[in-house]
Parts: structure tokens; sequence; C-alpha cells
């Protein structure tokens, strides 16, 4: 069997009023083993294109009711139209309408009558670019995911993290509203390494990834890796109360995961501590005062004891650390 190359299953939409002019193109794009489908008019072509999402349309200039240029024009208002090329096709050869083919945003032009040698190899060669540019969106889609994603556990990594924390900082800074940063670390995972082995670690620390992601719900909010076997979640518009809540309900649902840890020091399974900062930023500032504060508040539940999360609140100068209650409670 021969294989068809793609640009010849393309779908064709041919729009002309003249039915004769219509059939010519029909047949001559048809025998280069296009697929086509017709309209009469520019309204007619409106309806098609939608329905039938055509690679690429020949659109006669001249028309009556809506000519070629206003429906040009109405077809790059549709959605999924980006990619798809207009080859404007024009009696007119005089420069106004040829300028004017390109103002509405048409990708090229042949005038009639239509040579069809030329014909032939622009729209192959418009097929080919369209197609070649949607793959290169989808490369740069996935290249963007990529480079935003750890690849371990399949959450934002920190170069995310740190673009969207700058982020939701300025932002809060403009709207005057509460910044909540919590800051995770998994209690004795050194020995946890030296006693399962690294393998088990690093599937350990997918487990924890994702019940910290399923604890937190709000579409703004992010779970990113932080470093090895620390974790981030930003939470705009949060204020401290509440962010504390999820703290303890992260410290929680790791708890529950119940994966044996024998060589803790508190306990039989991982645990991980927390660390809560929350601020309205100020102009001027800079978001890495509120992750020093998490980290500050991090450290705080490691001496107290781990297993547990920590907040930290400025008052005048000196910082205050709220104790939580013991994690049974919690
Ligand atoms: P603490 O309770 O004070 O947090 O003690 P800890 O042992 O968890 O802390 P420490 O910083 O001493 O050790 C962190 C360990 O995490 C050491 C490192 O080998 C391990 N780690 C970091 N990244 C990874 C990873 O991607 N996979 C695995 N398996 N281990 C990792
Ligand atoms: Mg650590
Ligand atoms: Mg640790």
């Amino acid at each position: 069997m021969t294989t068809t190359p793609l640009q010849k299953q393309s779908l064709i939409l041919i729009v002309d009023d003249e039915p004769f002019m219509r059939a010519q193109l029909r047949l001559s794009l048809q025998c280069e083993g296009y697929r086509t489908a017709e309209a009469q008019d520019g309204r007619e072509a409106l309806a098609i294109f939608h329905e039938l999402q055509p690679d690429i349309v020949l659109l006669d200039a001249i028309m009556p009711d809506m000519d070629g240029f206003e429906c040009c024009t109405r077809l790059q208002l549709l959605d999924d139209s980006q990619y798809t090329p207009i080859l404007m096709i024009t009696g007119l050869e005089d420069q106004e309408s040829v300028d004017r083919a390109f103002d509405v945003g048409a990708i090229d032009y042949v005038t009639k009558p239509i040579h069809w040698p030329v014909l032939r190899q622009r729209v192959k060669r418009l097929i080919q670019q369209s197609q070649l540019q949607q793959k290169l969106e989808v490369a740069n889609r996935e290249l963007q995911r990529l480079v935003t994603i750890d690849e371990l556990t399949q959450i934002a990594n920190r170069r995310r993290f740190e673009e969207y924390c700058a982020q939701e900082w300025q932002r809060m800074a403009r709207e005057q509203l509460p910044l909540s940063l919590i800051l995770c670390d998994v209690d004795f995972f050194k020995s946890y390494n030296d006693t399962y082995g690294h393998r088990a670690g690093d599937r350990c620390l997918q487990f924890v990834a994702k019940a910290i992601q399923d604890t937190v719900k709000r579409p703004a909010d992010l779970v990113a890796r932080y470093g090895g076997e620390e974790f981030a979640v930003i939470l705009p518009r949060t204020y401290g109360d509440g962010a504390l809540h999820i703290a303890n309900r992260i410290c929680a649902a790791v708890r529950k995961l119940a994966i044996p840890h024998s060589n803790s020091k508190i306990g039989n399974y991982v645990t991980i501590s927390a660390g809560v900062a929350t601020e309205i930023p100020q102009p001027n500032s800079d978001f890495q005062d509120i992750i020093d504060a998490a980290d500050r508040a991090l450290y705080q539940a490691k001496v107290a004891g781990r297993d547990r999360s920590e907040q930290y609140i400025q008052q005048s100068s000196s910082p205050v650390f709220f104790m939580n209650p013991s994690p049974q409670l919690a």
C-alpha cells in the first residue's frame, strides 16, 4: 500500500460564488489527492469552517453579500482558526486589492485566471507551513511543561516555584491581600534512605508529593518540590489561620499514608514537619522575606519535636512562633 503524504489528506475549503470556478478548483485539487469542501458565499464559508475545520481556505475576493475581504476578517475571529492559512483568489490585480487581502489577514494570494502550477505549489507550501507551525507549538508547550515540572514527583519544580512565588507576591502587593507559604520537610529522611535504600526513598517522595497535592484544593494554590525532600505550598489570598489549617492537614495526610520508617526517632512511620508564614506584601519588598520566615518556622517545628507545623508571625520587630497542639490532636 502506498502511503499518502500528510498534506495530501488535508481538507481544503473552496469559497467562490461561481459554480464553474468551484468545480475547476475542486477537480484540480482532488486530482492532487486533497479532500475538498465548498461554500458559495462568505456566510456559508463561516458555517462550514466552524463545522469542518479545514486545513486551508481558498477564498474568492469578490462575492455578493459578504465579500472575501470581510469573510477573511470574520474567519480569523473564529476559535481554532489561528493556524488555518487563507489564500485569497482575486481577479483584481490592482495594488489596492492585494494590499487589502494582506491587511485582512490573508497569508497569500493568487490571481484569476488561475495559473494552476502556481496554485498547486502555494497550496502545498502553505499547508506544510501551517502543519509545521502546529507541531512547533505542541513541542513548545511540552518543553514549557518539562522545564517547570519535577521529574520524580511530577509536581512543579523549584524553578516554577520561584516564578510563581514572585508573581503572586507582586499580585498580592497590588491587591494588598495575604500570601501564605508552607515549607514542608520529611523527617529523618536520611535514615529512611539508609534503611530502605535510595529507590524506596524516591518512591516515598512520590507518595508524599501526591498526599500534599491532594490536600491543596484551590486552583491558585501551587505545590512544588522545593529541594531534595522539601516541598513548598504557595497559597495566594490566604490568611494565617487558613494556611496553618492546611499545613496541619498536610502533616495528617502524610501520617495517614503510614509509610513504615523503623528508624524514625519519633515513631514507626514517615512524617513531615511544616513551617507556615503569611504576609501582606509591601511595595518594593522581596518575596525572599516570606521564604525566610517559613524556613524559620520549619526550623522551629523540627526543634519542637517534628511531625507538626509551626507558624511564623512577625509582631513589631521580634518574631513570635505559635505552637500547635500535639499532632495526635491536630
Ligand atoms: P530532618 O528530620 O532534620 O529533616 O532530617 P533528615 O534526615 O530528613 O535531613 P537531612 O537534610 O539530613 O537529609 C535529607 C536526606 O534526603 C538526604 C538525602 O540523601 C535525601 N534526599 C534528598 N533528595 C532525595 C531524592 O531525590 N531521593 C532520595 N531517595 N533521597 C533524597
Ligand atoms: Mg531537608
Ligand atoms: Mg528532612
